[in-house]
């Protein structure tokens, strides 16, 4: 796999991965940068327009919030107060993310969740060598 990017870029993109200031989103998608990948972002023509999309391996990535997608971890504690509408509203975002999922994989979809609490600075390193083995997974399946 060609890199394209400079010994510079590559640095500075690893360095983004590692910082906590970085949004979630973005230190996956510099990870897979600094790896060669090319990708696409939110592509609205996929349903629940997944966050980065590997076209060439059929991969769609979600980063979800912990809090916003009813992740079972302690990040997504509800609130103390109007805690029965916030229930409903994520149980509502739950449900349609259940859906898209679905309808991505009958589309021939392969689909990665990385859930924010994964990317911590203790786990960051483990949760994105599972992804690049997944996309490697799924590259032998596609050759
Ligand atoms: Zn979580």
């Amino acid at each position: 796999m060609a890199d394209v990017l400079s010994k510079e870029q590559r640095a500075k993109c690893m360095s983004m991965v590692k910082s906590k200031n970085t949004k979630p989103e973005i230190q996956v998608r510099c990870f897979l940068f600094a790896h060669g990948f090319r990708f696409r972002l939110h592509r609205k023509d996929l349903p629940g327009k997944p966050d980065i999309v590997l076209p060439k391996y059929k991969i769609a990535i979600f980063v979800n919030g912990c809090f916003w997608h009813g992740h079972n971890c302690r990040y997504a504690k509800l609130p103390a107060t109007n805690t029965e509408f916030w229930q409903e509203k994520i149980k509502g975002n739950v449900v349609r993310d259940t859906k898209n999922i679905s309808e991505l994989q009958r589309m021939g979809w392969r689909i990665y969740i990385i859930w924010q609490c994964e990317l911590k600075p203790k786990l960051i390193e483990t949760t994105l060598e599972n992804l690049l083995r997944d996309i490697d997974n799924a590259k032998n399946y596609h050759s």
